[in-house]
């Protein structure tokens, strides 16, 4: 008994001379005392090199208060580091501009007449009217967030983007980043509209497929959509409450597109993903050379891409297969009396693994390791490697791949 509460008064001890190393040395002012300096923090999120490429985390769907967001432009290039982002495409509607009708309240003084000026509703949601008068400049909340990016030199980049939101049950809705002119984009004709984004060299995904739809099917505005090339890729995953539409994995790899998971975030991520977590903001993982507009645009027509949804991982097989190998590291490190190998997997990088096998759920953390048997098999008698059911991976057909860890050399 004596023993045991030496043991928990050691481990007290333990616990608050760890919390005294987060409390901060207070710092004296001329009239009061600074308790905490707040530099800013970002979280790291360590992914490792796949096939020679390093891996880049993007969010190509944000909104900022030029639309229905509710965060200005600069916060979101803050908010992108903070959350261990490397890339973010700033996609505000280019017909749904809900503060629009405050801003033009607000600048009403500045106008000739002194009144603002008659703000006309595009309507929410399916009603949304391309023919909208716009008042603003779309490009402003790009220009905001580069301007504010280079003074503060923020080690993010920012894609130059915009949403075009059409009748949902119909044609959906379509991301363009990558743009030159969001204006140019604003026509009435979304296949005009898209056509225009093609011209400017953007990359051009299909949002949220399922959203306000009964169906996966394609519609026949959306056939049409599809059949002229118009798109590249598609939001696998998206929204605050990441939604996966698995059938699109499907439709990925069948059409040759690209799969992305975003966010579509509207509030500032905090809220949806609270710092410290052990899930981060939804992203895409993209494999390329380096963090350039050229890199990452080749690297994602050409498909290289995983998406992450908290802590699920959603691609092709191959990609999921390379993914887990370089994450990985898997030794031999004893044999037992049965013939049975001892190997030990370790986890070198930020995102948790979900195994099955058999009945058995296995969960390899970040940066832990775990050790588990295998056996012979009984007919060849060779040593079977790790092979698993990977249960927080998701790939065509609806399933969790059955991939083998390679043995490291
Ligand atoms: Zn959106």
């Amino acid at each position: 008994m004596k023993r045991l509460f030496l043991i928990l008064a050691v481990a007290v001890f333990a616990v608050s001379s760890a919390m005294a190393q987060a409390v901060h040395t207070p710092t004296m002012g001329k009239t009061g005392i600074r308790l905490y300096n707040h530099p800013s923090h970002r979280t790291e999120i360590i992914l490792p090199q796949v096939k020679g490429y390093n891996i880049y985390k993007g969010d190509f769907h944000v909104h900022t208060i030029y639309s229905d967001g509710e965060v200005t432009p600069r916060e979101r290039v803050r908010e992108a580091w903070y959350d261990g982002l490397d890339i973010i495409a700033l996609t505000d509607h280019l017909e749904l501009r809900s503060y629009e009708k405050f801003m033009l309240k607000a600048h009403a003084p500045y106008n000739p007449d002194g009144k603002p000026y008659e703000y006309i509703r595009g309507g929410a949601g399916h009603k949304t009217d391309p023919t909208t008068p716009i008042y603003c400049d779309l490009d402003a909340t790009y220009e905001e967030a580069v301007m504010y990016k280079e003074k503060e030199n923020i080690p993010v980049m920012v894609v130059r983007g915009t949403e075009i939101w059409r009748n949902a049950r119909t044609i959906g809705e379509y991301n363009a980043f990558f743009l030159k002119d969001i204006t140019d984009v604003a026509k009435p004709d979304i296949i005009e509209s898209l056509k225009e984004a093609r011209k400017q060299g953007a990359i051009i995904i299909h949002n949220h497929p399922g959203w306000r739809r009964n169906t996966m099917d394609k519609s026949p505005e959306q056939e049409e959509i599809y059949a002229q090339k118009l798109v590249d890729g598609i939001e696998v995953i998206g929204g605050t409450g990441p939604t996966l539409y698995p059938q699109m994995i499907d439709r990925c790899v069948n059409e040759k597109l690209t799969i992305f998971s975003n966010t579509d975030t509207h509030r500032t991520s905090a809220q949806y993903y609270p710092r410290g977590g052990e899930i981060f903001r939804s992203m895409t993982f993209i494999m390329a050379k380096e963090c350039t507009e050229k890199a990452i645009k080749e690297a994602l027509l050409d498909r290289r891409t995983i998406g992450y949804a908290a802590n699920n991982l959603i691609g092709e097989e191959m990609w999921l297969s390379e993914f887990l190998n370089a994450a990985v590291e898997c030794k031999v490190v004893a044999e037992t009396k049965k013939g049975d190998r001892t190997f030990q997997l370790t986890n070198h990088c930020s995102v948790p693994f979900v195994f099955r096998r058999g009945n058995t759920l296995y969960t390899l953390n970040p940066f832990h390791s775990l050790r588990v048997n295998f056996g012979k098999n009984k007919e060849t008698g060779v040593y079977k490697t790790p092979k698993f059911i990977v249960e927080n991976m998701w790939t065509v057909g609806d399933k969790h791949p059955a991939l083998t860890i390679q043995i490291d050399k």
